[in-house]
């Protein structure tokens, strides 16, 4: 299933760029197509290293650039406090403005938009007469599954140190 997602995906991306007249050289779409595997956001030099798989020549400015190419055609985005990249799911519109909730844990980031936060963001812009261009709100927490393994975790070390855990908690 997610095969049939990321082939639709890459097709779609070439035929954005098409119609923008954009270039989505070879290089270009196999970072985007690496991009599309990864189950979580993933860092530059992590791309590299999957990148040299197939052109073992790439060095960190092939990525850079690629990665560049493909956060201004709005197909990915960058997370700032973790200096990694995902997906974006929201392919076709290139402004948007995203709340990404990244997992301490387990890395995953959840994408959402909403118009709600758009127009408070454009609205607080405004007060300062600020031109807003780009804006992705990163909220930090855990995700759904992190938040029952922790709580797991936390009753695991419970019965398995019951002292420790009392000390802790005293
Ligand atoms: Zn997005
Ligand atoms: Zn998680």
């Amino acid at each position: 299933m997610y095969a049939a997602i990321n082939k639709n995906l890459l097709v779609q991306a070439k035929k954005l760029c098409r119609q923008r007249n954009v270039r989505l050289t070879p290089q270009r779409l196999e970072v985007l197509r690496l991009m599309s595997q990864q189950p979580s956001a993933i860092s530059a030099y992590a791309l590299l290293d999957l990148l040299r798989f197939t052109e073992p020549q790439a060095k960190p400015p092939t990525v850079y650039r690629a990665l560049d190419f493909l956060i201004e055609q709005g197909f990915i985005h960058r997370i700032e406090s973790t200096n990694s990249y995902i997906l974006c799911p929201h392919f076709g519109t290139p402004m948007h403005t995203s709340a990404l909730f990244i997992c301490d844990r387990c890395k995953q980031v959840n994408e959402r938009t909403t118009k709600g936060v758009e127009t408070t963001l454009k609205k607080l812009a405004a007060e300062v007469g600020f031109s807003l261009r780009q804006s992705v709100v990163e909220a930090h927490g855990l995700c759904t599954e992190c938040v029952e393994r922790e709580a797991y975790d936390s009753q695991h070390d419970y019965l398995e140190y019951p002292y420790s855990f009392r000390i802790k908690r005293e």
